[in-house]
């Protein structure tokens, strides 16, 4: 046996000493056999990672007390060699491996079988480290398929729950619950960026992890605008902000400096049109299958927030009207019917009013139709800037308007219609030195307990028909019973009087039945 510096021990117990001997000379200078006597209380120790040869004669062996047997069968780094006197009867092979035992050998020893059990023992080690690394290898195998696994399902997750939806705010707040699955996520904002109307600059929304502090709030905006600006390639001129986490203010929101920041930003039909912003702990290394899982995540998140921009945009398009911005007519029944219904559920007055431009031809005729075209969205901006954002305003038709007033008595509706008459009647939509000046005539309505939607419109259809037979430049309103139509005297708004003390005559005038309702007298002055 090979020559080592330092050799290597072999225990002997009760060998008698020309086993002794025979052993020591066979195995050569590269081993060293310490023989314990066989009562030895200092027992034989293997030592850790290195398997020793321990010679053991059967006598001694079947003298050895059960527990010391047991004890000696435990140690795995003790390969045990049984030496058989002899004349003694031979142990059957099976016997001796269930003993524990590598090999048997049979005195009288000699060179050829001390360094065939001693190969015997080495290839059992070399047997075991082979096994010992395959285990190994299998163990790593299955721990990264379970990683894989766990990737692939994360990201299964990731994918159905952002295309379950087509709300930016939904997908991100469910985006950022499962990206702390992959890592660990403090703040989770974005950006996203469309040109503006001019072209040259970007028209920007951001979405924030929270309500936060002022200074913190400061310092994520920056962070989201420097994103816009520098990957979207121009300045930000307008922007919009939304928060995921809404009405909750978290008491300290960390700052983008204070760990480490990811900024992802998201591209679709290889246009770039946001970015994801993480901050994750200090110090964060992701491994490189962590990296291609969350690159892989931002990927399905950036289609299903396209998928939900387009979708908001086309929708957007389907309920507004193209020139004036507001809502389209389309969109004005929908919304009239949902607050009815809510009406009903919760018995808050609704009010409307309808609109129609005066004489409005005549300003085509005269001034042309792209002077029509910016009077009709001036009445819009007029009307937009005149209301509460609960009001809902719409274009009906051609040169006609609606607005929708929930929480609104039909009073406070007629305050307000006159307002807005007063309004645009003071209003010069011209440009330059052109001066064009028009009037509008209104209808007003509320809706009367248990009455459907369409009826508050007819109603406020007819408020408007007699408000335009009057003479036009008028607010009319009808009466609390279907059918019935009441007068509202011109300039009521700008006097400051409310409409409940108006019931004297010659303001609010009854008018009775149907009949009676044609050319109606209006009460006061314009
Ligand atoms: P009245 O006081 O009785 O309401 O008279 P009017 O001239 O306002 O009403 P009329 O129904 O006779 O004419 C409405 C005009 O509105 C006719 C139509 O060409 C014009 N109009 C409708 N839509 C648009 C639009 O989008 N742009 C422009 N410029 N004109 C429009
Ligand atoms: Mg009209
Ligand atoms: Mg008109």
């Amino acid at each position: 046996m090979h020559r080592a510096e330092h050799p290597e021990i072999m225990w002997g117990l009760g060998l008698d000493p020309e086993a002794v001997a025979i052993i020591g000379d066979s195995a050569g200078p590269g081993f060293a056999l310490r023989n314990l006597p066989p009562d030895a209380v200092a027992w034989m120790r293997g030592e850790e990672g290195q398997s020793q040869a321990a010679w053991i004669p059967l006598d001694v062996w079947e003298t050895l007390p059960k527990s010391r047997r047991k004890a000696c069968r435990a140690m795995d780094s003790l390969r045990r060699i049984l030496v058989v006197a002899e004349g003694v009867e031979p142990m059957e092979t099976e016997q001796v491996l269930s003993e524990g035992f590598l090999t048997a050998v049979r005195a009288p020893l000699n060179r050829y079988k001390v360094r065939d059990a001693l190969l015997r023992l080495r290839e059992l080690d070399s047997l075991s480290a082979d096994l010992r690394r395959k285990t190994e290898e299998v163990m790593l195998e299955r721990e990264l398929l379970a990683r894989k696994s766990n990737h692939l399902s994360f990201l299964n997750r990731v994918l159905s729950r952002a295309s379950a939806s087509l709300d930016a705010v939904t997908i991100l707040t469910k985006a950022r619950t499962d990206l702390r699955h992959l890592l660990p996520v403090d703040v989770f904002c974005a950006v996203f960026w469309n040109r503006d109307i001019s072209g040259s600059g970007l028209e920007a929304e951001q979405y924030l992890h929270c309500l936060m502090a002022p200074e913190e709030h400061a310092a994520w905006q920056e962070v989201l605008m420097g994103a816009a600006e520098r990957l979207g390639g121009a300045g930000v001129s307008d922007f919009r902000q939304f928060f995921l986490t809404p009405g909750k203010h978290l008491r300290q929101t960390p700052l983008p400096g204070s760990g480490r920041l990811l900024m992802l930003p998201l591209a679709a039909g290889g246009e770039s049109f946001g970015c994801l912003a993480l901050l994750t702990q200090k110090g964060l290394r992701l491994a490189k299958d962590q990296v291609q899982t969350l690159n892989a995540a931002v990927n399905h998140l950036a289609l299903a927030l396209r998928n939900a921009l387009l979708y908001r945009q086309v929708k957007s398009m389907a309920d507004h009207d193209g020139l004036t911005k507001i809502a389209n007519r389309r969109r004005f029944e929908e919304r009239l019917e949902e607050e009815a219904q809510r009406h009903g559920r919760y018995d808050q007055p609704l009010s409307l009013i309808l609109m129609d431009l005066d004489h409005f031809k005549r300003v085509n005729d005269t001034h042309g139709h792209q002077t029509g075209d910016a009077v009709l969205r001036g009445t819009a901006s007029l009307l937009v800037e005149s209301l509460r954002s609960s009001d809902f305003p719409a274009r009906y038709g051609g040169e006609e308007f609606a607005v929708i007033l929930p929480n609104t008595s039909r009073d406070q509706a007629a305050l307000l219609a006159d307002r807005i008459r007063l309004r645009l009647e003071g209003r010069n939509f011209g440009e330059c030195k052109e001066e064009v000046r028009l009037t509008v005539s209104a209808g007003v309505a509320a809706l009367a307990p248990g009455a459907r939607s369409r009826e508050l419109v007819s109603l406020a259809d007819q408020a408007l028909y007699l408000a335009k037979n009057g003479g036009r430049n008028r607010v009319v309103v009808a009466g609390p019973e279907s059918g019935t139509l009441d007068l509202a005297e011109p300039g009521l708004a700008e006097r400051g009087q409310e409409p409940a003390a108006c019931g004297a005559e010659g303001v609010f005038q009854e008018t009775g039945t149907d009949a009676e309702r044609r050319p109606l007298r209006m009460g006061g002055t314009l």
